[in-house]
């Protein structure tokens, strides 16, 4: 099989990062939170998740390139928080000092060339339904000359028929599954075969001022959609698209220059792809993840079943003027 060692190390740290934020998040306590510039808020366990996952990355795979969503400035600077954050990176990888944590999590900041091999990380994407309470994912991929190739979403709380949390992953060309968090049993994972809108359901974000509602209910009711939005935080809305628990998933941002991160798709991208549906921009052009820490040049995000990709594409051409990427 392909990519068997990145895989099996990239599961084994998502599984560690995803203990950390349960534990995490039963505790969570206002001290523990502090601003980022765009105010969304940072967790002691989004640091201490990008620290457990590079400092496996790099165990395994030292010459690796890493791209993570946070950096290290905040806990250089703030002793307790610091403490705090190695004393949960240690009950995951016992070795570390406060250096080597604080070096993994800068690691991946590091200037990375986007057109070769990168790994990209979201230690917790979601911050808002992780403080809520709700639901948040671990987000891991690989990506190889712009296309991602491997991927891993730890979902801690998603919500199954007998319970909840899972890793979702998928390898190129190698089908998607889920491994149960609880059991550690593995099922293969397939979009729903919803072909026609009244049958479908989309999923879009919880948080209003992160996509456009508004518009997302246009295109849903030019499909003939006629259930609710399944309103869900994170990459989780990929799992449920790659689950059969949504058809599809809309992300059109609120303003026109606003441009996705690279690490908050790239896990999702392959494990819908894998279970059978496609990912595209609104104008139906595959996201290109070798530009840099954002997707650049695509604007809107579609993931469907498959079966439904060009019908949606084809209601959001009717609905949505797209200014040019
Ligand atoms: P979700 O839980 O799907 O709403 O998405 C969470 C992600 O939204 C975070 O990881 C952020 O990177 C991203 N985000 C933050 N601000 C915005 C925005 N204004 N528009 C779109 N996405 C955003
Ligand atoms: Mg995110």
């Amino acid at each position: 099989m392909a990519f068997e060692k990145e895989l099996e190390v990239a599961l084994a740290a998502v599984k560690k990062a995803a203990s950390l934020c349960k534990s995490v998040q039963h505790n969570l306590i206002d001290e523990d939170t502090v601003t980022k510039k765009d105010r969304s808020p940072v967790t002691i366990a989004d640091l201490g998740t990008q620290a457990v996952v590079i400092l496996d990355l790099l165990n395994a795979f030292p010459d690796d390139a890493i791209v993570g969503e946070e950096d290290s400035n905040e806990l250089r600077e703030n002793d307790a928080l610091r403490e705090k954050v190695l004393g949960l990176v240690n009950e995951q990888n016992s070795e570390a000092s406060a250096d080597q944590m604080l070096d993994a999590i800068e690691y991946g900041n590091m200037d990375t060339d986007f057109t070769k091999r990168y790994w990209t990380l979201d230690p917790i994407d979601g911050t808002k339904g992780f403080l809520r309470g709700d639901q948040y994912a671990i987000a891991l991929g690989l990506v190889e000359d712009g296309e991602v190739v491997m991927g891993v979403l730890g979902c801690p709380n998603y919500p199954f028929e007998d319970g909840n949390g899972g890793l979702f992953f998928a390898v190129k060309g190698e089908g998607a599954f889920v491994q149960r968090l609880d059991s550690g049993e593995r099922t293969q994972l397939g979009t729903d075969g919803v072909g026609e809108g009244a049958n479908a359901k989309f999923c879009e974000s919880v948080e209003a001022a992160h996509a456009a509602h508004d518009v997302h209910q246009q295109i849903s009711d030019e499909l003939g959609i006629t259930q609710p939005p399944y309103r869900i935080d994170s990459q989780c809305k990929y799992a449920a698209v790659a689950r059969g628990d949504a058809s599809i998933y809309f992300r059109l941002p609120r303003t026109a220059e606003y441009r996705e991160k690279i690490w908050d798709h790239a896990a999702g991208v392959i494990v819908v792809q894998e279970a059978g549906g496609r990912v595209s921009d609104f104008s139906g052009n595959d996201l290109n993840f070798s530009l840099g820490r954002k997707l650049k040049d695509n604007v809107g995000i579609l993931a469907t079943n498959g079966k439904m990709h060009e019908a949606a594409l084809a209601a959001i051409a009717k609905t949505v003027q797209l200014e040019s990427a």
